[in-house]
């Protein structure tokens, strides 16, 4: 269980971005551990009912319809319900995709840095009313097809999302998460809270006494990082007036300070039906969804949840911050990190605008040759980029670049080699290579949403909660096809890019620079702090209390050392051979010819890009094949290409 380790995902956006998505992702913990399956392949198949003739069910299961819509953009109906009883929001995809995803989203926007969100996040996976044993997720995973099995705590939010091509498998997923959400253990039971929070521990009454906790050490780790400290100092200095301020994850010094009571409050305001967003997508049924909701949903009763995420108001000035981060003993390499960020919106972007902020994010960071990133690569100041651009997940959009491993003396250097580049750009504009390079990359990569291992249901379901999280139209940003034209037809007539340059980073005063400073005492410093917080506790203790905890630690261990009785892990759905279907997947297929040459074509939806493979048998001695040989008519080829 990693805070810090990314849920392998992109959101769906430019490879640019997926690469930064990987490098500094919102705090997402393994706490179910990712099961994503290698070799699990899901092929897109023709539905047996077109998503665009698909109607809503007859019986709603407590919903009602509030939209719905067809998405031609993914071949998707979307159709929007709400739960009658409890408000809870379910939006529902319905594609050929086989690789089925469900989520349930709460913002959880914390008030402190205690880590009450990450906490729980762990907690409530460590069992559950119909699953009362110790990790049912690792018991799951044992006879599971799961694509993807997670959770991640974010700023604001906490994500619980599974995907499975298996019908059944998919089933037993969500029945686990669902009941793992509303019914934890961890309510009732603190230990739980304990093992997964923080608590004291004692071996023996003259031992020592320490903090411990799975959170409380793997945040320690965290703090640890000096990329992380750098990450985490900007958001907090970008957005000191809302929950982004404080550490969703749990700051170690703040840890201690949680108590159990404060804990189940936080779960019992946040985690109802009432403040959840729930996610389908897939071949699965549309009523079949509904009724499985309902049969969580319909025990609870609608509630008023005050979870809304606050607006950073802008700065009139820049700011900067100066910080340390532990530098190890003897290690004289340690250097500097230089990093300048800027909030560049009150809200998410507009569609077209967004399209516009990737593009320039694109055209000055997504290639060793985009000029912001190559003259900071080539400037010999630093070591390593950091900060890599836009960051557009939460509710306020930012912009972030920097370098590491910087020799302290250079900082003001990097400062002023940012600004100028930034202003030269400005000045100069990119060229219509550049553009079309940019806008052609990115274009591509949101037609063929190919997230590699990630699942393209759970891309998308990102993708909608960028907007839906924050009041806005979920639907919105899985459409681009109307934006990007209107894009194009405005980049053809001026030039859009030097003017966003200008206005967001420029002339933007919201603007925050953290230099972050090797410090070789700040590990001393930290422990003996902590150690002196133990004493000053211990201190407090009469010899009764004493053995009290040290009974305590004992009993803790002797729980988390004794494994489920057989017949508890009986409650854990497997799946049956006769779960598998044993027809293959049948794929439209077309004998056809061009020239001599024999072409097999699949009519399945592709979103206008065109996969082609050609396959030869080499002759024993061969010439040169040129690529005419191959394609004697190709301009019939690239007719559909991109
Ligand atoms: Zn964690």
């Amino acid at each position: 269980m990693s805070a810090s380790a990314a849920p392998m995902a992109s959101s769906g956006l430019a490879p640019a971005a997926a690469a930064r998505a990987a490098l500094k992702r919102p705090r997402g913990c393994a706490a179910a551990r990712p099961g994503a399956r290698r070799g699990v392949y899901c092929k897109a198949v023709a539905a047996p009912v077109s998503p665009t003739e698909l109607k809503p069910p007859a019986n709603l299961h407590g919903f009602e319809l509030m939209r719905e819509e067809y998405v031609a953009e993914y071949d998707a109906k979307v159709f929007m319900f709400r739960h009658e009883k409890t408000g809870a929001e379910v939006m529902s995809l319905s594609n050929d995709d086989e690789n089925k995803t469900f989520g349930v989203t709460f913002r959880t926007p914390p008030a402190n840095s205690t880590g009450i969100p990450h906490i729980l996040e762990h907690s409530v996976l460590c069992g559950s009313r119909k699953y009362p044993i110790k990790e049912p997720f690792v018991e799951l995973i044992k006879g599971s097809l799961n694509t993807f099995l997670n959770a991640m705590t974010y700023p604001d939010r906490t994500c619980y999302p599974v995907a499975s091509c298996n019908l059944q498998d998919f089933k037993n997923l969500v029945d686990v998460y669902l009941d793992a959400v509303f019914h934890p253990r961890c309510m009732e039971n603190e230990k739980t809270f304990l093992q997964e929070g923080w608590h004291y521990e004692l071996d023996k009454p003259e031992g020592e006494m320490t903090f411990k906790g799975v959170v409380f050490n793997e945040m320690k780790g965290v703090y640890s990082s000096p990329d992380s400290v750098l990450a985490r100092e900007a958001q907090q200095a970008l957005f000191p007036d809302n929950t982004y301020g404080v550490d969703s994850g749990g700051d170690p010094t703040v840890i201690p300070d949680l108590s159990f009571e404060e804990f189940k409050e936080f779960h019992g305001k946040f985690y109802h039906p009432s403040n959840a967003r729930m996610w389908f997508y897939g071949d699965d049924d549309v009523e079949e969804r509904l009724q499985i909701l309902d049969s969580f949903l319909s025990e609870f009763e609608r509630r008023e949840v005050d979870s809304s995420i606050a607006t950073q108001p802008f700065f009139d000035e820049p700011k900067r911050v100066v910080a340390s981060y532990v530098a190890g003993e003897g290690d004289e390499q340690q250097k500097s990190f230089v990093q300048v960020n800027w909030l560049l919106n009150d809200g998410p972007f507009d569609q077209e605008t967004a399209l516009a902020v990737g593009f320039l994010d694109n055209l000055l960071m997504g290639s060793p040759a985009a000029p912001l990133r190559m003259a900071l690569e080539e400037s010999g100041l630093g070591e390593a980029i950091v900060g890599w651009g836009l960051e557009d997940e939460l509710r306020q959009p930012t912009f972030a670049i920097g370098l590491k491993g910087v020799a302290k003396e250079d900082i003001p250097k990097v400062e002023k080699l940012i600004e100028d580049t930034i202003a030269k750009i400005a000045a100069e504009g990119f060229t219509q290579a550049a553009i079309d390079s940019s806008v052609n990359t990115i274009e591509f990569s949101m037609r063929e949403n190919n997230t590699g291992r990630f699942p393209r249901g759970l891309s998308l379901m990102l993708r909608s909660l960028s907007a839906w999280l924050y009041e806005g139209d979920p639907v919105m940003p899985l459409r681009f096809e109307e934006p990007l034209a209107q894009l194009k037809e405005r980049m053809a007539k001026e030039d859009v890019f030097t003017a966003l340059i200008k206005k967001l980073l420029i002339e933007n005063k919201h603007q925050v620079t953290i230099e972050l400073n090797p410090d070789k005492q700040m590990a001393k410093a930290q422990e003996d702090a902590e150690k002196a917080r133990i004493a000053k506790y211990r201190e407090g203790l009469s010899p009764e209390e004493l053995e009290k905890v040290v009974a305590e630690t004992e009993e803790l261990k002797r729980l988390q050392e004794t494994p489920d009785t057989p017949e508890a892990l009986a409650c854990v759905p497997t799946l049956a051979i006769s779960d598998i279907p044993k027809e293959a997947k049948n794929i439209p297929t077309d004998v056809g010819a061009i020239g001599e040459t024999e072409v097999l074509t699949h009519d399945i939806a592709t979103s206008e890009i065109l996969y082609a493979e050609h396959l030869m048998v080499r002759p024993a001695r061969s010439r040169l094949i040129r690529r005419k040989d191959f394609f004697p008519e190709s301009s019939e080829w690239t007719a559909r290409g991109p």
